[in-house]
């Protein structure tokens, strides 16, 4: 008989973590979750959701934390998916972002290195979109690529860069089996409400409700490559399962703007004209932006089989679902927290 895989995730609490977590239990892992801090509001939640996910107490800016970690879980795979996101918040707290989303990788990958795991360990290192910046000059026409010029415009973005090349360090100099997801934005019923898209379902589904009358956001022409999130966690567990470690960017191939997802989310309720719902106001802005994001997913396609199964409409309109359903009080209490 086989031995039982173990997986250790960091960033457990989070979007991808939520849906790592359902995909790894499913395929029959025991499952090993960091989990920050001396009362983590997140914990009780996470326990009713992921009976199944045994909780370490560790932090990502804590060395100690994290050889422990490995020591006690042993793990087959690692999934780094901690960091800090957002990428607003990195702009009001640049040096906590750099300690958690930069150091905090290069703090993992040591704690494998020193406990000798480094070869019985596959290492995932979420890296992203926002490192390419979307500037004109750096722009492919048929999408961002795993070979295309990286400009970050955000210290999250800069931050991001730095555990992507330092993961990509580890794996040439010490051989180890690190692969890196270059993720553009994923989306889902798991989104935070401080990113666009579940801020706006969520509000929708207020409206809907008459709970309440507008949503307040930013700029609303930036284009993003919105995928949905449950596609993207297959993604990361097939780049583990393959022979050779490598980086790999997984989008969907279209880009589309927020007015554009406002008009989609909209019509789920049947509003065709969103306009006296929504206000704009500058503190919603970012001091510098990315105009637009397109990737493209050739490589993943061909070399690992992966597809993605929800388009942009499907997507926008089960977080709208989800969402009614949600704010209606459909779901128990702990389903609520996502
Ligand atoms: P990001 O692509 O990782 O920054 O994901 P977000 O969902 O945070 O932002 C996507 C885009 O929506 C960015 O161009 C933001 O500037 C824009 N945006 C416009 N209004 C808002 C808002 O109210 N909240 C957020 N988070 N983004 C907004």
């Amino acid at each position: 008989m086989s031995e039982t895989k173990r997986a250790l995730v960091t960033g457990i609490t989070g979007q991808d973590g939520g849906h790592l977590a359902e995909l790894l239990h499913g395929k029959g892992y025991e499952i090993y979750g960091l989990i920050r801090g001396q009362r983590n509001a997140r914990k009780e939640a996470l326990e009713r959701e992921f009976p199944y996910v045994r909780m370490i107490e560790a932090d990502l800016t804590d060395q100690t934390s994290l050889i422990n970690a490995v020591l006690i879980s042993q793990p087959h795979e690692v999934y780094n998916l901690g960091a800090i996101s957002h990428v607003g918040y990195s702009f009001r707290n640049p040096q906590l972002t750099s300690d958690i989303t930069a150091k905090g990788v290069l703090n993992l990958l040591e704690a494998l290195r020193v406990t000798g795991q480094q070869e019985t360990a596959r290492f995932y290192q979420a890296s992203t979109s926002e490192m390419f910046g979307g500037l004109d000059y750096n722009r492919p026409g048929n999408g961002y690529s795993e070979e295309s010029l990286f400009h970050p415009r955000s210290p999250y973005g800069v931050a991001k860069l730095y555990a992507h090349w330092i993961a990509r360090n580890y794996r040439e100099s010490y051989g180890m089996f690190v692969a890196t997801g270059i993720l553009f934005n994923h989306e889902g019923e798991r989104r935070g409400l401080e990113f666009v898209t579940r801020k706006i379902t969520n509000a929708v589904a207020g409206i809907h409700l008459g709970l309440q009358d507008s949503v307040t956001l930013g700029d609303l022409w930036p284009k993003r490559d919105w995928g949905y999130a449950g596609d993207y966690v297959r993604g990361m567990w097939q780049m583990l399962q393959h022979d050779q470690p490598d980086d790999f960017v997984l989008a969907t191939g279209e880009t589309h703007s927020i007015e554009e997802f406002l008009t989609l989310a909209f019509a789920e309720i049947g509003v065709e004209d969103w306009s006296p719902y929504v206000k704009q106001d500058e503190a919603f802005m970012r001091p510098a932006e990315v105009d637009i994001l397109l990737g493209d997913p050739g490589k993943a396609e061909r070399v690992l089989g992966w597809k993605r199964e929800v388009d942009f409409p499907a997507l926008v309109r089960l977080m709208v679902k989800h969402d009614i359903a949600l704010r209606s009080g459909e779901f128990l209490p702990g389903a609520s927290e996502r």
